[in-house]
This record gives structure tokens, sequence and C-alpha cells, in this order.
């Protein structure tokens, strides 16, 4: 019988390839790993192997579907045949992007350095993994990120710099891989789909990243200006490819629209009980997701003033504007 599998294979050039994980809470999270002669980086995990949209498939392990089509290609194995060893980055701890950790379990784990309470403690809650039902992963840091930390692993260059960039969670990181200039921008940037902006989320925090991001990959593609290469987005949903200074400068507008009242709202809902209401840009690329309290301090702490509309009834169905 032909194998069916949760996920999809797609290379994005030498050295990442890009996982789609078909999963059940249709997140369509996005995984990826980097191939490097001895070790093999993985940016996030999806959701695990209890997620798979279609359970009866045959494939649901990560690990095992990574494995497999990195043998393939002959490129699981060191030159010398040994196993490489697991480097495993998280973009933010949701539980999308954390479910398949415990498959990995020799894995040497990267995480922020920005909150370490808001890991160490209620990782439950702040995961979101209580409210979905999925069992919160337990893990080991082996290194929390600091802010623009070129990084180096038992004395191999990893060629990529890690980026904290709070807002849309306190864990929340990019990580610029400076030989493909790709920029791993997590949920931090993406397109289409709206950039979360909930329980866990700061507005303040998020709107001082957009800056950070932004210039930060200005500086990357003046620099490579010469080349006529550009820095590219591969983020947690979405987006694998798009001009990542166009679209973090698109979210920005976009944000800052939304804080004055000028963004459409393209749907409102009742998630988890609270009034959620979602804006997209004239473009709809670009959006925000907000639950209502969130949004509201956000105008404030800002300096505007509008009144987002009200809840609607507890069991009215989802409304979508166009
Ligand atoms: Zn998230």
């Amino acid at each position: 019988m032909a194998e069916t599998s949760c996920f999809s294979w797609t290379k994005l050039n030498s050295t990442i390839y890009r996982i789609v994980q078909e999963d059940s809470l249709g997140d369509l999270p996005f995984i990826y790993v980097k191939v490097y002669p001895t070790l093999l980086l993985l940016v996030d995990t999806g959701s695990g192997p209890n997620h798979c949209k279609d359970p009866t498939v045959s494939e649901k392990s990560i690990r095992s579907f990574i494995e497999k089509n990195l043998a393939a290609e002959g490129r699981l194995l060191t030159a010398e045949g040994e196993k490489k060893q697991w480097l495993i980055f998280i973009t933010h701890t949701h539980y999308d992007h954390i479910g398949g950790m415990f498959e990995f379990p020799e894995a040497d784990i990267f995480v922020s350095g920005y909150s370490k309470d808001y890991v160490l403690n209620d990782l439950g809650c702040n995961s979101l993994c209580c409210v979905v039902g999925i069992p919160t992963p337990k893990f080991e840091v082996y290194h929390w990120l600091e802010q623009n930390e070129k990084l180096v692993y038992k004395g191999v260059d990893l060629k990529i710099e890690a980026l904290l960039t709070p807002g849309h969670t306190p864990d929340e990181i990019a990580l610029y891989d400076e030989e493909e200039k790709v920029f791993f921008s997590g949920d931090s940037a993406y397109e289409i789909v709206p950039i979360y902006m909930i329980e866990t989320s700061d507005i303040p925090d998020f709107a001082k990243s957009l800056d950070f991001m932004l210039e930060y990959v200005q500086k990357k593609n003046s620099e490579l200006a010469p080349t006529g290469q550009r820095v590219t987005t591969a983020a947690g949903h979405v987006t694998d490819k798009a001009d990542t200074e166009k679209l973090i400068a698109e979210l920005k507008d976009c944000f800052y629209d939304l804080l004055k009242g000028k963004c459409t709202l393209t749907k409102q809902e009742i998630m988890r009980g609270k009034n959620v209401l979602t804006y997209m840009n004239a473009t709809k690329n670009v959006g925000y997701l907000c639950i209502d309290a969130k949004l509201k301090e956000g105008i404030k702490q800002f300096g505007y003033e509008w009144e987002v509309p009200l809840p609607l009834a507890a069991d009215a169905p989802a409304k979508i504007f166009d």
C-alpha cells in the first residue's frame, strides 16, 4: 500500500527544506530543517503526531518523515556514516511549534532568553496546549538565546544570528541565515493570514520588534545590494519566500493603521470566550487578529481614541465582512 503522510517536503535552497504539517487544527505549521555536514538544525516541530488532519495517514511522525527524506537524498548521515546531532530552535512555544519536540529526546534545544519565566512557568497555558488538548512537551533548554547572538555550536559556526522579537509571544524569535539570506520569522511576519495578537501577546513589544526587524533586514539588504540578492522570509505559516523588507514594512503600515482605526474589519467572532476582531490592509495581504482587550490597550498606549466593536452574542456565528 502506498504511504500516505501528514507532511509535505519542499527544497527551499541548497541547505534548507520546508515541511508543512496538514494538522487537525488548520494551522498548517511550517517546519524547516537546515542540513550541515554534522548537524541537523530544526526550526520548530509542528503540532505533533496526534494532530494530523487525516488520522488514517501512515506517516504521522515529523522525525521519521524528515529522516526518510534526508536519507533518500543521502544527507541524513555524516560523511563517515554517523548520525548527525539534532538542534531545535523554537521560534516560540505555541502548541503548533512545539508539539513534535518529544520525538527528538536527544536534541539540544535553543529558546529565547527574553523571558525565561514565560517558558519555565505555566508553559501548558502559555503554549495554549491546555486549550487545544495537546500534551505540553517537557524539555530542557540547552541554550537561552541572546539578542543578536551569532551561533556557534561545539566549534561549528552555524552562520545563524538569533533575534529576540517579542510581541506575538514574549519568547518569539527570528533567525537570520547568513548563508542562504533567509529570515526565519516565526509568527511575527507572514502573508494572507492575520498575525495573532492574543492572550500571550504584547502590542508595544510587537511595535518595537517590527522596528527592530525592519532595520535589521534593511541593513542586510543594503549589504547585499552589490550582489543583487535580497533577504527572503521563511515564516511559521503560509510564507516561505516573500521579500522580508517589503513584508515587514507592509505589516508595520498595517499595524499603525490598525491602532488609528483605519484598517478594515474583515471578521468578528467569539474565540475562547473572547471578542476577537480581524483587520486586514487594503490588499488583504497582511493583517491582525486581535482579542479586543489587547487592541483596546494598544489603542490607548499609542495615544489614539476609537471604540472597537462590541462583542457578538456568545453563541453567534462568526461575522465575515467583505
Ligand atoms: Zn504562535
